[in-house]
């Protein structure tokens, strides 16, 4: 996308990006950069273009509207690529005047209040499940759709195999076949960025989010 923009950041190329998909109603485009932002040290994945996918063995180009390559030849598509038409900074500012912010990759706003308990018993963890729906802790990192999935973040998802279920108050990778409550997910998503996945740190880390 970067190739057909004048220079953004990477938190707004996949503003600019979600925002097209969410108003054209566009499912299962994989976007880069992968990541919104970055905690640790190495970079966000970023897709060149004219590569061989790893598992298709596919060469991917350019496509115009219709689907038909760019150019017949990589070397023809890399001329045309050499002096792109790019979309007017005026058109990604009116996209990205309605585009949702970036959901932040560790809290800003710590409590979230819910309806009802659902899980009998008065441990640490089981206190800890009950003061938040899986839900809507999950859904201030990772969009989930109406229907109640989003993109892993714990592998490449191409196929939105992330799913978070209401009623029983779960969540579950059908991918990674991993899945759990909500001390699960802030575990993996602790080592995902960087951080101490110890169960103890965790659940220290989850009381204080919690307002506990
Ligand atoms: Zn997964």
């Amino acid at each position: 996308m970067w190739f057909f923009t004048p220079s953004i950041s990477g938190v707004e190329a996949r503003r600019f990006g979600k925002q097209l998909l969410r108003e054209y109603k566009i499912e299962g485009v994989e976007l880069y950069p992968k990541q919104d932002k970055l905690i640790t040290g190495t970079g966000s994945l970023v897709r060149l273009p004219l590569g061989i996918h790893q598992v298709s063995k596919y060469r991917y180009g350019f496509i115009d509207f219709d689907g038909h390559p760019l150019a017949p030849t990589v070397r023809e598509q890399m001329k045309i690529l050499t002096s792109p038409k790019r979309v007017p900074q005026t058109f990604i500012d009116q996209i990205l005047a309605v585009a949702p912010e970036a959901k932040p990759i560790f809290p800003t706003k710590p409590y979230i209040p819910r309806p009802k308990n659902r899980i009998v018993g008065d441990t640490l963890s089981e206190r800890i499940k009950n003061r938040i729906s899986v839900y809507d802790f999950i859904s201030q990192y990772i969009e989930i759709n109406e229907r109640g999935f989003g993109y892993c973040p714990y592998h490449d998802d191409q196929k939105m195999s992330f799913g978070v279920n209401q009623e029983h108050n779960f969540w579950n990778c059908f991918a990674c076949e991993t899945g759990g409550s909500v001390i699960d997910f802030w575990m993996k998503w602790r080592a995902l960025h960087g951080q101490d996945p110890d169960f103890r740190k965790t659940m220290i880390d989850l009381i204080g989010l919690l307002n506990m």
